[in-house]
């Protein structure tokens, strides 16, 4: 049985997945918009990641026997300079969704919650390769500068990006 509080800081991590892939939801928009469909197709891709991990988290809570509670989610930012601009804004954001992953664990860890703390594991392996990912790109198109030929063949790369459901943790 989860606690009230654990239950209530699963429910805002479920919001707060949620939100991530919205956000991602608008950059692949905006990439749309500048003509750039493997970038947009890569966002696509990541937004739907997202929504697994929502789903995780709620698929946890009812097997738990607890409640979820879904709540509104707010707009995400959705205009950008330069594709550079989104992967910071996108490293940025992962490295925050690390803190409320990490202050899971400690609630985890305070209600002596040992199935959360468990699931929490997946999360906590899952956000290292989210920080790393994003920061490669964003060392990519650093490198890049304003080169118009690799921008190409970086959007022809990103394209590649197929979805593949996570496994069950
Ligand atoms: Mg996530």
């Amino acid at each position: 049985m989860l606690t009230q509080r654990m239950q209530d800081e699963l429910n805002k991590q479920i919001n707060a997945e949620i939100y991530s892939s919205y956000l991602y939801l608008a950059m692949s928009v905006h990439f749309e918009n500048k003509g750039l469909k493997g970038f947009a197709n890569w966002m696509r891709i990541q937004a739907q990641e997202e929504l697994t991990h929502a789903m995780k988290f709620y698929d946890f809570v009812l097997e738990r026997g607890g409640k979820v509670t879904l709540t509104g989610v707010g707009a995400p930012e959705n205009t950008w300079d330069t594709p550079l601009s989104v992967f910071e804004k996108s490293l940025a954001h992962e490295q925050h969704v690390t803190s409320l992953i990490n202050h899971l664990m400690d609630v985890a860890i305070e209600e002596k919650d040992h199935a959360t703390n468990s699931l929490l594991k997946w999360f906590i392996d899952e956000q290292v390769e989210e920080e790393a990912t994003a920061s490669e790109i964003v060392d990519k198109l650093k490198m890049m500068g304003s080169d118009g030929g690799a921008l190409f063949m970086m959007n022809q790369e990103l394209a590649q990006r197929v979805f593949v459901p996570p496994t069950v943790a």
